[in-house]
């Protein structure tokens, strides 16, 4: 490899850029995760990472990845072959099912089109058919990474309600937490999971579950074999400021300083920012003449774009000539979007000029690959930026 000068464009749909700030906080020398100075540091920190969430529930933190949290989500809360249900809505519900099937329970699956948002009316009717309340829990992607597709959850909880279903809610926040509005206590969701590594702006390695009441009831009950990820160990120890075991200290320290950050910038505005980037990228998008993965605007996700290459067009072709020739990695086609899409990650720490720069990459890098496109999408993102 030659060196490269100037910042790679680190354009995936996370990890994402972690904010010079956050490097900062995090390099600092290794404390006793048994002494004093760490309990300082936990003091406030889960209770301040409640707002992220928008709970006043408790928050875990375990040194994981976001898988890590859908799986804590799942041996808390359910039994051997309990069942549960949810929609087919991309690559990361289906890896979600996966670690459900891997702990022997039974996943009903709702046949979906990947380019929609979940629909409340299909989930009602399904749970309105389910008259011994056999599911015990109902597992939805906010964000859907692979396809940029965000559904609205208030309307699941509603269809939950509507039918008098008892199921539990758990929501993968994973990319849209911090960067998307998400209300874990008004949506009524039960367990939420989340990560480190997109809109906290931290390195990857923290994995979150907020809990309900009702969460940490069936977590009273539930049979499923759990240790690392056993939320009364980890509520236990984090009542007098530890965790059971090694936690990812410097990454806590990661995580204090991106709360603040955040927190300086305000929810609103930084939901705002994120909107206000999505939108932009969309319009140039569309000026290209491309095709948006999502279908509808209320669909797609201000965290990352998911585009469709025209047919013919191979997109890991395209994103390996911006690679070599720009320095900008793009997020791959998950999953059977292989090949055909790339995603824009427009999330974290990510401003206006930093996505002229990244729509910039994309629009040489479509003429360099010979991808059939308009030029003008960077004049539209520019105009509906300076707007
Ligand atoms: N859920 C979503 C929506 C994701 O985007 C990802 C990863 O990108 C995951 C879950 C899995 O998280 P991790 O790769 O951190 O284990």
């Amino acid at each position: 490899m030659t060196f490269r000068s100037g910042r790679h464009f680190l354009q995936i749909p996370g990890p994402t850029n972690v904010p010079d700030r956050v490097l900062r906080a995090i390099d600092r020398p290794i404390i006793d995760h048994r002494g004093p100075e760490f309990v300082a540091l936990t003091e406030n920190l889960l209770e301040r990472l409640k707002a992220i969430f928008k709970t006043s529930g408790s928050v875990l933190v375990f040194p994981a990845s976001g898988s890590g949290g859908w799986e804590a989500a799942l041996v808390n809360t359910l039994s051997p072959g309990d069942h549960v249900l949810m929609f087919d809505q991309g690559f990361f519900a289906n890896g979600w099912k996966s670690v459900a099937e891997r702990h022997e329970l039974q996943v009903d699956v709702i046949p979906h089109d990947w380019r929609c948002a979940v629909d409340a009316n299909q989930l009602a009717e399904k749970l309105a058919a389910d008259k011994d309340h056999i599911y015990r829990a109902v597992l939805i992607v906010h964000n859907e990474t692979s396809t940029g597709v965000a559904s609205n959850i208030a309307s699941v909880r509603e269809a939950l309600n509507h039918v008098g279903h008892p199921a539990l809610l758990m929501v993968d926040t994973v990319s849209s937490l911090a960067s998307m509005n998400y209300c874990h206590d008004a949506w009524g969701v039960d367990v939420a999971v989340g990560g480190s590594q997109k809109g906290l702006m931290l390195p990857p390695g923290l994995g979150f579950n907020a809990v309900s009441e009702k969460a940490l009831e069936a977590n009273e009950t539930a049979k499923l074999p759990r240790s690392y990820w056993d939320w009364q160990l980890m509520l236990e120890a984090n009542e007098v400021g530890f965790f059971p075991y090694t936690p990812a200290t410097n990454l806590i320290y990661g995580l204090r300083e991106s709360l603040d950050m955040l927190a300086e910038e305000g929810f609103d505005n930084v939901f705002a920012r994120h909107a206000r980037l999505g939108e932009a990228t969309r319009r140039a998008v569309t000026a290209w003449g491309l095709e948006i993965y999502p279908v509808g605007p209320a669909a797609a996700s201000n965290s990352v774009t998911t585009v469709l290459v025209p047919e013919g067009c191979d997109s890991d072709a395209l994103r390996s000539v911006i690679l070599d020739r720009f320095d900008m990695s793009l997020g791959t086609g998950l999953g059977k979007l292989k090949g055909k899409v790339f995603r824009i990650g427009h999330l974290g720490d990510f401003n206006e000029l930093m996505l002229a720069g990244t729509l910039c990459g994309v629009e040489m890098g479509l003429a360099a690959a010979g991808v059939p496109f308009q030029p003008g999408g960077v004049q539209a993102a520019m105009e509906s930026l300076g707007s």
